[in-house]
């Protein structure tokens, strides 16, 4: 913030230097973003752009506020239209742009002119800096911050997170957020019997057995906590219903409010504020520095400095896994190569997995890598809409109108399942009543207009309308359809035996179907820890003064996670990691 105030002083052009004036007052441009419209506002004097205001933002919180105030402190310290937005965030940096040009033109002003392309100042050489801290923590998703909460909240005076982006959050603020815990609030209510054991099982049999019990039970039996710990003192929120994740023997899963990692991210941005925590953004951890076998910090690098932070206590990595990296993810497994799209955001790229590895770490479980079934065929984005099977009120079938696979199967099964049908892609099929129930339209609302966009999505009154919008075979989806109110009428699935209540649909519209392709989107494998969040390296010794939390991590899930098992996961592990750093020097 500071750093950008300064800038913007000394860098006080004036468009009059390129023989350009404009009719002095204030403009409104808005374009589409990724997900949502972004509106703004732009005020002009005669000879530049003074100020711009940004009135609406459809995209994901977080995420895109920093592209769109990025965009706009460099359309005002260029004066140029044409700009850089922020990695990770291009679709929202490019509509930001457009929303700034659109009001522009409407000032008269030679919009072509203003869009030249201006020469951004390059740093040459690095300023070096050394700081001495406590906890160093690296990756402010979900993991690194409950981390270094944690570490702040058991006596550390200097704790810093290291964020290679422009915004925290990670995967985790793109996920739906939704948290798996055993005994819940919500199951309480809803007379659901559950217990740390039957969520121990589920998560071991999830993976194939290849997870490690020591690792799971100490997942299993902190869940509950560490839930009502974000529930009541980090102050997150969440909606008074659950969902029904594939591969749980019982419904589980809380759901944050908005149903977006995005509750969980902000919320504790704001605790870690209000704690005194320091986020570096756009500043990677590159490596691990060790001294007599123990890692005293972490060397890293922002555009203007070269970076030794000094961490008495210890390092925290909780850079996330590796699905954005695809010739990582090729060397541990070819079958998951650039033909699949991912789910991640761009900064998931295994960095602090290969820094780990560098000082000695032993990794585990590298070739399990979880595709998510239900994405956009065009970006690889999760789809929430898909959130109706979640609440148990859809069927997939195949573009022969069929129902291939269990709708609550592990993510991996339907996956693989939706990977041999024709075209390799799933087809979702709900009616009006489940999506109202599911609260898609609701919470989702610019997804959905997104999807209905983009021909991904269509709403029609009957099944035959709907099916022939995607070629589906429109009589056998009809007869699909009525074999499935047969078995939910009888309460038995007779096909593929579906877990959970069988609701029928109605028979009348409307009706919709969504199209959708499996995409990567968790990478099991990682450093290997033990209960204690401590680091162990290849001859099984524990790395002194290194910690690991999250997706970074491996060894937990075995061959494949349960759906709302990271979040758990990520918060448990996080606040043990925090809490030992502290405790075990
Ligand atoms: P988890 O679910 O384990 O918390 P997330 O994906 O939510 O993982 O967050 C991981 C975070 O780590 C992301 O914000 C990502 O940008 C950040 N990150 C990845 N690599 C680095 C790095 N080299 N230095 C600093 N931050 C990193």
């Amino acid at each position: 913030m500071e750093r950008n105030k300064i800038i913007l002083g000394i860098f006080a052009l004036t468009l009059s230097a390129y023989g350009m004036s404009f009719k002095e007052g204030t403009y409104a441009g808005e374009a589409k973003g990724y997900r949502g419209d972004i509106k703004v506002e732009v005020k002009v004097s005669s000879d530049k752009i003074e100020e711009i205001r940004i009135l609406e933002n459809g995209d994901t919180p977080i995420l895109s506020d920093s592209a769109i105030k990025r965009v706009a402190e460099n359309v005002l310290k260029y004066q140029s239209t044409r700009v850089d937005g922020v990695a990770g965030a291009t679709g929202t940096s490019k509509a930001a742009q457009m929303a700034i040009r659109n009001a522009l033109k409407s000032s008269g002003v030679d919009a072509k002119e203003l869009n030249r392309k201006v020469k951004t100042e390059e740093v040459r050489t690095l300023m070096k800096k050394e700081l001495k801290e406590n906890v160093v923590v690296i990756g402010a998703g979900g993991a690194g911050l409950v981390s270094a909460i944690e570490a702040k909240l058991n006596g550390a005076e200097k704790v810093v997170v290291l964020e290679k982006m422009a915004f925290a959050g990670g995967n985790t603020l793109i996920s739906g957020g939704e948290y798996a815990a055993p005994n819940n609030w919500i199951q309480k209510k809803q007379g659901i019997k559950d217990s740390p054991d039957t969520f121990y099982n589920d998560i071991l049999k999830g993976g194939d057995n290849e997870g490690n019990p020591k690792l799971i039970r100490v997942l299993a039996d902190n869940a509950l906590k560490d839930a009502e710990w974000l529930k009541d003192f980090i102050g997150m929120e969440f909606e008074d219903r659950q969902l029904f994740f594939g591969g749980h023997s019982v419904e589980r899963s809380l759901v944050p409010k908005d149903a977006t990692g995005v509750e969980m991210i902000k919320k504790l941005l704001a605790k870690a504020d209000e704690l005194g925590i320091e986020i570096y953004y756009e500043t990677p951890a590159t490596e691990l520095i060790m001294k007599n076998d123990r890692i005293v910090g972490v060397k890293a690098k922002s555009s203007t400095t070269d970076y030794t932070f000094l961490a008495d206590k210890g390092v925290i990595i909780a850079s996330g896994g590796f699905g954005s990296n695809v010739e990582m993810r090729i060397k541990y497994n070819k079958d998951v190569d650039e033909n699949i799209l991912s789910t991640n955001t761009v900064g998931i790229t295994g960095d602090g997995i290969v820094m780990a590895e560098k000082v000695g770490a032993k990794l585990e479980d590298m070739e399990f890598i979880q595709t998510y079934p239900t994405c956009d065929p065009i970006s690889g984005a999760l789809l929430y809409f898909g959130d109706v099977r979640l609440a148990g009120g859809s069927i997939l079938v195949n573009q022969e109108g069929k129902r291939f696979v269990e709708e609550l199967e592990r993510r991996d099964v339907i996956s693989m399942a939706i990977k041999e049908q024709t075209g390799s892609v799933a087809y979702q099929f709900c009616d009006e009543a489940q999506v109202e129930l599911s609260g898609v339209a609701k919470h989702h609302a610019k997804e959905v207009e997104y999807l209905f966009n983009n021909k991904l999505l269509v709403k029609a009154d009957t099944i035959e309308e709907a099916a022939n919008f995607f070629g589906i075979d429109s009589k056998e989806l009809e007869n699909t359809v009525k074999k499935y109110n047969e078995y939910a009428k009888n309460g038995k699935d007779l096909e593929f035996n579906k877990r959970g209540k069988l609701t029928p649909f109605e028979m009348q519209g409307p009706f919709y179907i969504m199209k959708a392709v499996p995409a990567v989107h968790h990478t099991m494998g990682g450093i290997k820890i033990d209960e204690k969040a401590r680091v162990i390296d290849t001859n099984g010794n524990v790395i002194k003064g290194l910690y690991g939390a999250g997706e970074v991590t491996g060894d937990i899930h075995g061959t494949n996670r349960l759906g709302s098992d990271a979040i758990a996961d990520i918060t448990v592990f996080g606040r043990i990691a925090g809490k030992n750093v502290m405790s075990e020097n």
